[in-house]
């Protein structure tokens, strides 16, 4: 656990409890605050209070007196669509809003960093796809050469609940929009951005909001390093902000699509190998063309970010690529489950938006695409032109038809995960995929992503064995 510092004797409210709030609330226990915790959901107090929190309704007038500050939960809207109550209260009432981010970069540093002979680093990941994919690629390979790092934020523990990082340590952050639009200190060491395409527009108040809030990462947080994919027009402006001159090798741009030939820090990928280059010199090559739990180009664009990261750290071309080899890849994002048959299965459940499920299309040929779900603001436009390797698509969830209607390919109403699986597998042919790529949200028929991946690998290993 990292003591929260800063409120030692003060009272700091606690909005949401799930995992991260009550992460949080022990942290701040720990530092000597008193945590104020809310939940509107009774069952989530229980559970705060068995373990000895004090919950008070944050809604009620008056309920901000005496307290410090206020973390809110990333679930939590902030500010659009609109503001939760609880933090409009805590507003009102003057109390600087914050969360578990903010908290984490305040506390990390200790007196015991004194006596190490190199300090910990934080290296912090955002974009709007592949941050776990990084992150996990990051950790992988720092832990190939017995480096000590912890994975947290939206993937492993919340931030406030890892160990202190000991001697050269390293943290390695998956952070989100909501997460980097409120927290009020971040303070990394290398910072990532991935890529951009449209998500959670309602969050942002549009796409604008949206990249602003990821870009408050590199803004405010003044990172040593700066790791940006450039294969959209935001990431080559944050780049061209980030950077003094086009030599300035503190920005590294990544791209999974083109050569960058720029005098500063490179890394991009063509034709299936990763390039490093600097100061106009090659300093690496890696084929990962092979490289199984990496497939497609959006996962070749993980791949040069993490190699950029682990760069940074000082790790040499060769150590990376072994350790990129021997990547296993993350449940529900690209993940082959099975081969029977000459027919691939392939478990993408985290593709939640269009730009996702764009990638895992192009990633695999023949393929028989289980899609659909709770569609994202802004219709399937996106998806158009992205189906060119798509025999035909099985459609589920409950607005099935109107989500098939908007396809450009031939498209059966499904509904349930148990029809979509059994006629994908009744038409699959050798040399073809059978793709869970549902370019929508899951929350129509199952309670997060995992749950409706789950779901998939169950009916395919069901029918297969049977
Ligand atoms: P995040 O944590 O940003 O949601 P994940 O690594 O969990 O990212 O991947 C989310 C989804 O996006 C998965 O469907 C995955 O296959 C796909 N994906 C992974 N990396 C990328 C990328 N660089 N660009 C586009 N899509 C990606």
């Amino acid at each position: 656990m990292i003591p929260v510092q800063g409120y030692n004797g003060a009272q700091v409210a606690v909005l949401g409890l799930g995992r991260s709030g009550l992460a949080t609330a022990r942290a701040l226990r720990e530092g000597g605050a008193q945590a104020i915790c809310w939940d509107d959901n009774p069952a989530a107090r229980e559970t705060a209070e068995i373990e000895g929190f004090i919950c008070r309704d944050l809604h009620k007038a008056g309920a901000f007196d005496g307290i410090a500050s206020l973390i809110v939960s990333p679930g939590i809207p902030h500010l659009y669509p609109k503001p939760n109550p609880v933090v409009r209260n805590a507003l009102e009432a003057g109390v600087p809003v914050d969360n578990d981010i903010g908290l984490f970069f305040r506390s990390l540093a200790t007196k015991d960093w004194d006596n190490y002979d190199q300090p910990p680093r934080v290296i912090a990941v955002t974009g709007s796809n592949g941050k776990s994919t990084t992150v996990a690629l990051i950790q992988h390979i720092l832990e190939s050469v017995g480096r000590d790092s912890q994975m947290a934020g939206n993937i492993g523990r919340g931030v406030l609940d890892i160990d202190p990082p000991g001697d050269a340590g390293v943290v390695v952050l998956e952070l989100s929009s909501y997460q980097t639009d409120l927290a009020r200190a971040m303070t990394p060491d290398v910072a990532v951005f991935t890529n951009l395409s449209p998500d959670h527009l309602d969050r942002h108040a549009g796409m604008g909001g949206y990249f602003a809030a990821k870009r408050r990462l590199f803004a405010e947080g003044g990172p040593d390093r700066a790791i940006i994919g450039v294969d959209e027009d935001e990431g080559i402006f944050l780049a061209g902000q980030m950077s003094m001159g086009a030599a300035d090798d503190r920005v590294i741009r990544v791209s999974a699509s083109r050569k960058l030939a720029g005098p500063g820090w490179n890394i991009f990928v063509k034709k299936g190998f990763l390039a490093e280059t600097r100061k106009g010199k090659q300093a690496a090559s890696i084929d990962l063309r092979a490289m199984t739990g990496l497939p497609g180009s959006h996962n070749h664009q993980n791949a040069c970010a993490a190699y950029a990261a682990c760069r940074t750290l000082g790790l040499a071309p060769r150590v990376i690529e072994k350790a990129l080899a021997s990547y296993p890849g993350l449940p529900h994002r690209s993940q082959t489950i099975a081969e029977a048959e000459g027919v691939r299965y392939v478990n993408d459940s985290k593709a939640t938006n269009l730009d996702s499920a764009a990638k895992a299309l192009a990633a695999f040929k023949k393929i028989r695409w289980i899609s659909g779900g709770l569609e994202k603001d802004g219709g399937l436009e996106q998806l158009k032109g992205a189906t060119g390797n798509v025999l035909k698509a099985y459609v589920i969830g409950r607005e099935a038809a109107g989500f098939a209607m908007q396809l450009e390919v031939e498209a059966e109403v499904c509904t349930t995960m148990a029809t979509a699986v059994e006629h994908a597998m009744a038409d699959a042919e050798e040399g073809e995929t059978v793709l869970l790529a549902p370019a929508a949200a899951s929350f129509d028929q199952y309670d997060n992503f995992e749950q409706r991946g789950d779901d998939f690998v169950a009916e395919v290993t069901k029918r297969l064995a049977g």
